[in-house]
């Protein structure tokens, strides 16, 4: 058996301040596209009418408004299927999606597969398939989404069920917050070479004003503190910066997040 693996193509549309909408373009005709999250239409069209795209779904993560904010005003010019979270509001979403459920664009050739990450909602879905996962506001380069509706304990978890995708999982977040996140990284583990090493990576990019995304799982690994709460090294700078001992690795994840909060 030989396993050939398709290389998708995915277009970044920045939206605000820091957002990406991410295009998917399809492997049988790259003129026809998934939008994921689009929080804003007016930069949606702008890259449909530059690259001659036709969307064919939109999937969205969850229901922040920079997420779904397009979605009203795409769907009055394209009638096109809406996926989205089974356990959040989402105006005009016509597939509610959990856990396990299998995601089918036969139009575009693109199958994902539903998982859920409470954390930073309640109801937050990511999409994986093809090697790549849209994971919205859960994990970021380095970072974590903050804790809006879910508890530390569930956002652990969420990022626990992402660490574990297979490594060369390619990981597309919907903000750009690498450069911030990879400070705060740094007071944790000031000698770690991999996130020094990736620093300089995310330096350059920005300088010549290109995405640091998508990253990996692996890289993600390697120098996300969020996903190295058992890690001696970001266990320990957690029990200094609070003063007193942590005992579980949930224990070092919820202080870490707190601390960051406020960072
Ligand atoms: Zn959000
Ligand atoms: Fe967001």
């Amino acid at each position: 058996m030989t396993l050939i693996s398709i290389m998708i193509e995915v277009l970044h549309v920045d939206a605000f301040e820091d957002n990406y909408i991410w295009l998917i373009r399809s492997p049988d005709d790259a003129s026809k596209v998934a939008i994921v999250d689009p929080g804003d239409e007016m930069p949606v069209y702008a890259a449909l009418k530059k690259h001659a795209l036709t969307p064919l779904a939109i999937l969205c993560t969850h229901h922040h408004g920079d997420h779904i904010g397009g979605i009203g005003d795409i769907l009055s010019h394209y009638p096109i299927p809406v996926f989205g979270p089974a356990q959040e509001r989402i105006p005009g979403v016509t597939h509610r999606l959990k856990q396990g459920d299998p995601v089918d664009l036969h139009g575009l050739g693109l199958h994902f597969e539903v998982l859920d990450v409470p954390g930073h909602t309640l109801g937050h879905i990511a999409y994986y398939g093809h090697g790549m996962l849209f994971g919205g506001d859960t994990l970021f380069s380095a970072g974590c989404g903050r804790l809006f509706e879910g508890t530390a304990e569930q956002m652990s978890a969420s990022l626990n069920k992402l660490r574990a995708l297979p490594n060369d999982t390619q990981v597309y977040c919907a903000h750009e917050y690498t450069a911030d996140n990879l400070r705060f990284a740094l007071e944790l583990e000031p000698n770690n070479p991999d996130l020094l090493a990736y620093i300089k990576k995310v330096e350059e990019l920005r300088r010549a004003r290109r995405p640091t995304l998508p990253t990996s799982i692996n890289a993600e690994k390697s120098f996300n503190p969020f996903l190295r709460s058992t890690e001696p090294t970001v266990k320990q700078a957690a029990e200094t910066h609070c003063g007193h001992a942590l005992h579980s690795p949930e224990e070092v994840f919820a202080e870490i997040r707190r601390w960051k909060d406020r960072y």
